[in-house]
This record gives structure tokens, C-alpha cells and sequence, in this order.
């Protein structure tokens, strides 16, 4: 959530502090702002409420000339979207500009002291206190902009990621991290760059180093890299190569994010499975597997921790894991997980996932996890993030950067990685047979030659869209393997169209849901032809004797559902454990079609954000 920039170099800083937050806009849109150096040597500082587009607007008869700045895009946790509560925010004397990504959690009893000495807040923010702390202690006990950090940073509790321009000292930036991400880029020319991930920075430089909590960093123009901690203790950089490529970070002729990435997933379950399948399809190696055997093949329990639609990838995830290899599992909110002192043994492997790799609930609950002993292990979508550092373990997704806020990619990203590690650990554990094993394998291969037939459902979608958008509320169904799905497919209309979606597990309608159902009324089932299929059609029929009207997912070639749902969308056939890699499909494109004709913004829904750093 918020989406931070930062530039210190030769070159003008404005339009590579803009590019930056169009490319971070996906993490917060509710506000955005900019702060520079200008050549006159003044601190010139631009918010706008609404998108970065606004704030370039409003920019356009501004001075934003000097080459060194820092800025922000919004996602609001205190005090309402405006321009005033918009970051960069100042210091009371005008001389710093602060932008600031988490929440401050002690930030009233700072606010009251600051306040109590004289210090007049501008903004609702809880991040102003920091700027205003950092001045107050700068000229209270005459210590530079560095030291005065480090003593606010002792006083401060909450998550942040902070940078601050300094008018007295134009060639530096000053930033830090705790809880929230920061990466900071080392470009040729000696300039320096900062992000909240790595997308902006990737088009000038492959050179970056992730701070890690409690880092601070000092970017000096002409300087290295000087990297400390609070106590002033030096840190060693680690500097990384990252593999981004600009086609990723564009929509490539795409209205939309989310609908690249909806029709990318073919190729991103392809790179996903390189090198880990090999080429006769018969054989998974993971080298997480191989390297930590006997920790995941001896499991007591699997707990997974994930939040939103990785919770959906989970309860997947927990079918694979009990039915291939016999481990009883638990899906966990990491938000409630992390605050109901859960009992874990040393013994249980925790698994951690998120797209992001940073989604501070299922950041705590790893940390919770690891002080009990458990063996922590990460699916994480994004290099060098915090969840692959803080895990003992893991597997990358490798599907590229996802940027529409709606997650589409990552979600079949995460099943795939969770279907590899299930069938590895099941092999080991000989809890299904070597021919089952391969003939999985080998099908796992071809979901992404059957998405390709799945997206091509996508006309028919788009034409159907139009009917179901005066809907009020939708009522998603499907057992088994294809409940998580309509969870999924569910929360994707929610997010992007806000019509209110349930899913439910379709046998579990008659103990309530069943009561809303009417003419009015749209139920999409998915009702693939799997173990629970005929289940299914009882179900639709209860739906039907109620008056509902029935969309239908069925496999090619199946003649019965026809005959009594008012329509239906064919899906390629695959095995029941992988039919949600095919069924979510449709879903995603139901409700990106929704959300288009009822004139939605896809990619910036309101309210939400990506990567949820803030608990
Ligand atoms: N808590 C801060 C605010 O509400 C920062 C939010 C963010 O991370 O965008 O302004």
C-alpha cells in the first residue's frame, strides 16, 4: 500500500518521480504528491487528491525543475483522502519534506508532546508527526538530519517507510524501513533511485539493494551507499540483480492490467514450471524440497497464512496436501491467526503466502510461527521481498510483476506452485502411487494449453456481461475442489464491479443462502464434471425450483446441464485437482467484463490497494 519514489542524480528529478507513481499507482490512488529541490535551491512541494494524473495537472504551470525529490501515492489509513493530508508532508519550518508508507501507531501520544512544545500539524495524517518529530529533535539538540532520524526512529512504533528531503542539504536523501518496503536503486551515473518495490527503478538501473528493518539509508550524491542502523552501527548493502523488463510493467495494448494479466496466464504458468518440471513431464524437482526433505516430508500438519486471494489459493492448497499426501492442514486469515495464540508445534510446517511478499498480517504471522518453532516455508510472487527473507524456504511463483490490483495471475500462480509442492512431498512420502504421480505431472503440463482454450470463452463472457449488471447481489457455487473457486470468482466481482458476491460451497446453500435466492437473482455454478458432478446438478436444481437463474461451467461435452441452466460456458476437461486453474478463469473474465460495462475503473477499484503493508 502507498507507493513511494525517490531521485538523487544529474538528471531532472520531476518526470522520473511521475513515471515512478504511475507505475506504483496499482499500491494507493486516493492521493498523490510530489517534493524537489528546485534549481533556485527552494523546497517545492505539489498534492493533489485523486490519481497521479491530477497531480501532473496540477503540476503542468508549476516549477519543477532540480534533480532531486521524493514522492507519493496514497492509500489513507488516517485522516480522509485530501490534498492536505496528501505526502509529502513538511516540517514546521518548511526546511523537510517527508513521504511515509505504514502507520504510526503511537503517533497521538508523539503528536501531544510535539504539540504541547508548540509544533502546529497541518494534516489528520499520523505521518506528519514524524517529519515534525525528526525537526523538533534536529533543533532542539542542534544534531543533523541523520542523527535526529535515528533518535525519532527510537521513539516512534508502528511500520514505515520513510524518505526525507532536506532544503540545507540538496544532494541527499535520507530513508528508512521498518515493516514496510523500501528498495533503493544504484544507478551508472552515480545517481541513486528509491521505491516501494522495484518496477520504477527497473528502467534505469538492475542494480538494487532491499533494506531490511531497522535500516537507514543515506543517499549522497557522488557518495556510496551508507546504510546504518539506528544505533549508528554500519550495515553491509546487499547489492541484487533484478530481472525486470519494461513489457511487464506495460499494458502491451491492453485497456486494462488486469486483463493482460488475466490473458498472460498461460505463459506465466509456463515460466512458472520451467526448470522445475523437466522435459519428459514426468518428474518435479524443487530444490526447497530437496534442500529441507525431511522437514516437509515428516510435517505433522501444515498450517497455511495468507490473506484474501491467497487464502483462496490455500484452501486449495489444504485439498492438495491432505488427498496427495495425507498431511492434515489448516487455511488461516494470517490477520486472525496472528491474534488468537494459536497452538503450533515445532514440527508443523507454516506456509506463507502472498503475492506481494510484504502483506504485514501474513508477515506477523510467519514471525509468530517461527518463535514457536515451526518450519516456515514461502510462496511469494515478488523478488527479494520480505516473506522470502523471513522464511526459512520457499518457492517463487515467477509469474512477473501484477499489477491490477485484482489479483489474476498470481492466484493460478500460487495454485500451481501449490499443486508442484503437494505432489513433490507426495512422492516422497509414498502416499501416491509413482504412475498417479507422473500422470499428474504430466497434466499439470498441459493446464496452460487448455487456459489458452478456457480464454476463449472470452467473447461469449464479454457478451453475456451486460445481462448480469444490474444485479445487486450473485451467488457463486461449487464443491470440493471448485468451492475455493467460487470464493475466488466471488471476490473478483465484489472488488471490481461492487455488486455483492457470496460463494459458497454449493450443498450449504439449503442452511441459509437458499432463502435469497429469486428471479432477480444470479447463480453461477461451477459444475465441471469432477467426483462431486451429479451433487452439483441436484444443487442447480434447487437453485432452479426457486426461481434462480443458473450460469453454468461445464466440460465440454456435457449434454445434461444444458437442459436446465439458462447458460453455459464450456471449459476444457483436466483433473479435478486442477480444474480451478481452468474454472477461474471465466470468473475472472465475468467480472472484468461487469465491472467494464458498468464503466468501472479495473485496475484502481475504490478502497482497495495492492500489497497490504498495513495490518
Ligand atoms: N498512514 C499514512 C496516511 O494515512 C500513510 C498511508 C500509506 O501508506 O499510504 O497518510
Amino acid at each position: 500500500m502507498c507507493g513511494i519514489v525517490g531521485y538523487i542524480g544529474t538528471k531532472h528529478a520531476y518526470p522520473i518521480l511521475i513515471k515512478g507513481l504511475e507505475r506504483l499507482e496499482y499500491r494507493g490512488y486516493d492521493s498523490a504528491g510530489v517534493a524537489m529541490i528546485s534549481e533556485s535551491g527552494g523546497l517545492n512541494v505539489y498534492k493533489a487528491k485523486g490519481k497521479v494524473s491530477d497531480l501532473k495537472a496540477f503540476c503542468e504551470e508549476k516549477d519543477t525543475t532540480g534533480c532531486a525529490g521524493i514522492a507519493h501515492t496514497r492509500w489513507a489509513t488516517h485522516g480522509e483522502p485530501n490534498s492536505t493530508n496528501a505526502h509529502p508532508h513538511f516540517s514546521a519550518s518548511g526546511r523537510l519534506a517527508l513521504i511515509h508508507n505504514g502507520i504510526i501507531e503511537n503517533y497521538i501520544t508523539l503528536k501531544e508532546k510535539l504539540v504541547s512544545r508548540g509544533i502546529q500539524f497541518r494534516s489528520a495524517t499520523d505521518s506528519e508527526v514524524l517529519v515534525q518529530l525528526v525537526e523538533y529533535i534536529m533543533q532542539s539538540n542542534g544534531i543533523e538530519l541523520l542523527e535526529a532520524v535515528q533518535v525519532a526512529l527510537h521513539q516512534v512504533i508502528g511500520a514505515y517507510a520513510i524518505a526525507i528531503l532536506d532544503r540545507e542539504h540538496p544532494d541527499t536523501i535520507i530513508c528508512a524501513r521498518q515493516s514496510s518496503p523500501l528498495v533503493v536503486g544504484l544507478g551508472n551515473d552515480e545517481a541513486f533511485y528509491l521505491a516501494s518495490d522495484a518496477s520504477p527503478i527497473a528502467e534505469y538501473t538492475d542494480k538494487v539493494v532491499y533494506l531490511n528493518d531497522g535500516d537507514i539509508a543515506v543517499l549522497q550524491l557522488g557518495q556510496e551507499l551508507k546504510v546504518v542502523n539506528m544505533d549508528n552501527e554500519t550495515q553491509t548493502p546487499n547489492v541484487k540483480q533484478i530481472d525486470v523488463t519494461l513489457g511487464q510493467l506495460e499494458k502491451g495494448g491492453y485497456p486494462y492490467f488486469m486483463l493482460k494479466e488475466i490473458f498472460e496466464q498461460p505463459s506465466c504458468l509456463r515460466d512458472c514450471m520451467r526448470g522445475r518440471i523437466n522435459v519428459d513431464a514426468d518428474r518435479i524437482t524443487l530444490s526447497a524440497v530437496i534442500d529441507y526433505r525431511e522437514k516437509l516430508v515428516n510435517a505433522r500438519r501444515i498450517i497455511i497464512v495468507a490473506c484474501g486471494t491467497s487464502w483462496h489459493a490455500g484452501l486449495i492448497g489444504k485439498q492438495l496436501f491432505e488427498s496427495l499426501c495425507r498431511i492434515p492442514v489448516s487455511v488461516e486469515y494470517a490477520s486472525e491467526f496472528r491474534y488468537r495464540d494459536p497452538v503450533i508445534y515445532p514440527d508443523d510446517v507454516v506456509i506463507a503466502i502472498s503475492q506481494s511478499g510484504e502483506t504485514a498480517d501474513t508477515l506477523a504471522a510467519i514471525e509468530l510461527a517461527r518463535k514457536a518453532g515451526a518450519f516456515v516455508f514461502g510462496v511469494c510472487n515478488a523478488i527479494g521481498a520480505s516473506i522470502p527473507r523471513q522464511t526459512t524456504t520457499g518457492v517463487y511463483i515467477h509469474v512477473g510483476p501484477e499489477i491490477g490490483v485484482a489479483s489474476t495471475k498470481a492466484f493460478t500462480g500460487q495454485v500451481t506452485v501449490l499443486s508442484m509442492l503437494a505432489l513433490c512431498i507426495a512422492n516422497e512420502r509414498r502416499t501416491i502411487h509413482g504412475d498417479q504421480y507422473k500422470e499428474m505431472v504430466k497434466e499439470l503440463t498441459q493446464i496452460p494449453a487448455k487456459m489458452e482454450l478456457a480464454l476463449k470463452t472470452n467473447e461469449q463472457i464479454e457478451r453475456l456481461a451486460p445481462i448480469f449488471t444490474y444485479a445487486k447481489n450473485c451467488l457463486y457455487l461449487g464443491r470440493g475442489y471448485n468451492y475455493p473457486v467460487a470464493l475466488e470468482g466471488a471476490l473478483k466481482l465484489k472488488e471490481i464491479s461492487y455488486i455483492h458476491a457470496e460463494g459458497y460451497p454449493a450443498a450449504e446453500m439449503k442452511h441459509g443462502p437458499i432463502a435469497l435466492i429469486d428471479s432477480e437473482m444470479p447463480v453461477f455454478v461451477i459444475a465441471t464434471r469432477d467426483r462431486l458432478y451429479e451433487k452439483v446438478i441436484s444443487n442447480i436444481q434447487e437453485v432452479r425450483a426457486r426461481g434462480g437463474r443458473v450460469t453454468a461451467l461445464v466440460t465440454e461435452g456435457d449434454t445434461q446441464i444444458q437442459k436446465f441452466a439458462d447458460h453455459i460456458i464450456t471449459l476444457p476437461d483436466t483433473m479435478d485437482c486442477f480444474q480451478p486453474l481452468i474454472a477461474s478463469i471465466p470468473l475472472q473474465l465475468l467480472a472484468y467484463h461487469i465491472a467494464v460495462c458498468k464503466g468501472k475503473d479495473v485496475d484502481r477499484p475504490r478502497n482497495l490497494a495492492k500489497s497490504v503493508t498495513v495490518e
